[in-house]
C-alpha cells in the first residue's frame, strides 16, 4: 500500500493547502489513538511563522487524547530525537518543514528509539486518519504540558564525543551559516563551549529565512565563503532549516556538498575506531568504497532516505552514516543525521590532524559526476525498470534496491524513477570526465529504448 500524507521525511505541505488546522488536529490525534492515548511526548519546532499555531494545535490535541506533552521550544530535529531517548519518552513531534521554503510546514514523527517511525507505523498513522478511528480522554483525564530547556544536555553529549584539549589547543575559527534556521540556537554555543572563536552569519531566528534560504545549496553560501576568507577561519558549515545536515566550506572558502564531508569522516573514523562500516544510499560516491578498501573497512548500502540509513546502523551495530546532502550520522551520538554532531566532529578532525580543510579534501579520491532525467509517464516506470534489468548482462554488477545501479569497471551509473515528479534521474560517477559522459550517453539510450519500447 502507498503512502498518501508521509513523504521521505515526514508529512509535508504547503500552510493552507495540505497543512490546515483541521489536519493538524485530526492527523495528531491519529498518533495519540497509536499510542492507544497513553504516554509521554516531546515536542520541537523550527522557527517558522506557522510553527507556533501549528505546535500548539499538535499539543492540545494531545493534551485532549489523554498524552503528556514536554514542550522543547525552538530546536533542530536531532535535538528533539535525542530528548526522546534521554528522558525516555514514547514520542517525539518534530514541527519543521526542513530545508524547504517559508510557505511550507509539516511534521516529522520520532519512535521511542529517536529515529523517524517506519513505513508501517506511518501507514497505521495514515489508516487511524482516513477512518477517523480517534479516541479523546474524558474531561478530567486531559494530559498536562510543561516546557523543558534541554539544549545543554544536548550539546554536553556532543562534547563528551569529541577530544576537546585538542580542540582548544588549536585555537580555531569558524563561520557557521544556519541560514535563520534552528540550527541558530545550537551549533555557535556548542562550539564557543569548544573553545572555538565563532563568526555567525544569518544565525538569528527568523522564520522567513530572509538570509539565503532554508536549503544550504553550494550557490547560496557565498556570503559564508567571503567571511571565511577576510577573517582568516579554519572552515566554515552550513545549516538547513531544521539542522540536521550540514554543509562545509574549507579556509579558502571553497564549499563542497556532502560527498566530500562524509568520505572525510568516513576516512577519520575508520583509522581511529574497530568497527569499520560506513552506511550510505546507493547514490553515494564511490570515493566510500575506495577509502573503505584502504581502511580494511566495509561499506553498507541502503536505498535513498535518511530512515533507511539509520535502520540500518542499528539492526547492524553499525556506528557511521553518511548521505550526500550533507547528513551525518554518528552512533555514538545517536544514529540519526545531526548537524551540531557534525560541526563538532570536523573541527575534532582538524584538530586531531593538525592538516588544514582543504588538504584533506586533496588527500581524498577524486570522481566526476553528472546528473540528468528523463520525462516518463508514472504507470510506465515499474515496467521500465524491470525491461532495463533484463537487458543487463550478467558480468555486469547491479544493485536494484533503489532504482537501478549498474557498476562497471571505470564507473556505475543509477537510474531512479523521481517519487515526486514523471521523471527517471540519472546520476553517473567515473574517474574521467570522458568516461562520464559515455555512460551518461550509454545509460540514456538504455532508459530511452525501454521507454520507447513500451509506450
Ligand atoms: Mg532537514
Amino acid at each position: 500500500m502507498d503512502r498518501k500524507y508521509f513523504g521521505t521525511n515526514g508529512i509535508r505541505g504547503i500552510v493552507g493547502d495540505l497543512i490546515t488546522p483541521l489536519f493538524i488536529s485530526k492527523m495528531s490525534s491519529a498518533m495519540a489513538s497509536m499510542l492507544k492515548n497513553k504516554g509521554t511526548v516531546v515536542i520541537g519546532a523550527d522557527p517558522r511563522l506557522s510553527s507556533p499555531s501549528i505546535k500548539n494545535n499538535v499539543i492540545s490535541s494531545f493534551l485532549a487524547s489523554g498524552l503528556e506533552v514536554i514542550d522543547l521550544g525552538v530546536v533542530p530535529t536531532p535535538l528533539v530525537q535525542f530528548a526522546v531517548k534521554h528522558l525516555h519518552v514514547n514520542m517525539g513531534v518534530v514541527v519543521t518543514a526542513s530545508h524547504n521554503t517559508p510557505q511550507f510546514n509539516g511534521l516529522k514523527i520520532i519512535d521511542d528509539d529517536g529515529i523517524e517511525i517506519d513505513i508501517r507505523k506511518q501507514l497505521k498513522v495514515e489508516e487511524i486518519f482516513e477512518k477517523e478511528q480517534f479516541t479523546y480522554v474524558p474531561w478530567n483525564e486531559n494530559g498536562s504540558v510543561t516546557s523543558m530547556d534541554l539544549k545543554q544536555e544536548y550539546i554536553d553529549q556532543i562534547i563528551q564525543l569529541v577530544n576537546t584539549d585538542s580542540i582548544q589547543k588549536k585555537k580555531m575559527s569558524v563561520v557557521v551559516d544556519s541560514g535563520n534556521g534552528a540550527g541558530s540556537v545550537i551549533t555557535p554555543e556548542l562550539l564557543r563551549q569548544l573553545g572555538v572563536r565563532v563568526i555567525t552569519v544569518n544565525g538569528n531566528l527568523d522564520g522567513r529565512f530572509p538570509g539565503r534560504g532554508s536549503e544550504p545549496t553550494p550557490d547560496k553560501l557565498s556570503e559564508m565563503s567571503k567571511i571565511t576568507l577576510q577573517s582568516n577561519c579554519d572552515f566554515s558549515v552550513a545549516h538547513d532549516g531544521d539542522a540536521d545536515r550540514a554543509i562545509f566550506g574549507d579556509e579558502k572558502g571553497t564549499i563542497f556538498f556532502g560527498d566530500k564531508s562524509i568520505v572525510l569522516f568516513e576516512k577519520w573514523f575508520m583509522s581511529n575506531h574497530e568497527n569499520k562500516q560506513f552506511v550510505t544510499p546507493v547514490s553515494s560516491s564511490s570515493a566510500v568504497v575506495d577509502i573503505a578498501d584502504e581502511m580494511g573497512g566495509k561499506v553498507i548500502w541502503t536505498p535513498v532516505g535518511c530512515i533507511f540509513v539509520s535502520r540500518k546502523m542499528i539492526a547492524n551495530n553499525i556506528l557511521l552514516g553518511g548521505e550526500e546532502n550533507g547528513g551525518l550520522f554518528y552512533g555514538l551520538h545517536q544514529s540519526v543525521r545531526d548537524g551540531a554532531m557534525a560541526a563538532a566532529l570536523m573541527a575534532n578532525i582538524l584538530a586531531e590532524t593538525n592538516k588544514t580543510f582543504s588538504d584533506l579534501v586533496l588527500e581524498l579520491p577524486k570522481y566526476f559526476q553528472k546528473k540528468n532525467k528523463l520525462p516518463c509517464p508514472n504507470v510506465l516506470k515499474k515496467r521500465v525498470m524491470d525491461q532495463i534489468v533484463t537487458t543487463i548482462p550478467e558480468t555486469v554488477e547491479l544493485i536494484d534496491m533503489d532504482g537501478v545501479k549498474l557498476i562497471y569497471d571505470e564507473g556505475w551509473i543509477l537510474i531512479r524513477p523521481s517519487g515526486t515528479e514523471p521523471i527517471f534521474r540519472i546520476f553517473v560517477e567515473a574517474k574521467t570526465e570522458k568516461k562520464t559522459n559515455e555512460i551518461m550517453t550509454k545509460g540514456m539510450r538504455l532508459v530511452q529504448d525501454a521507454i520507447r519500447k513500451l509506450s
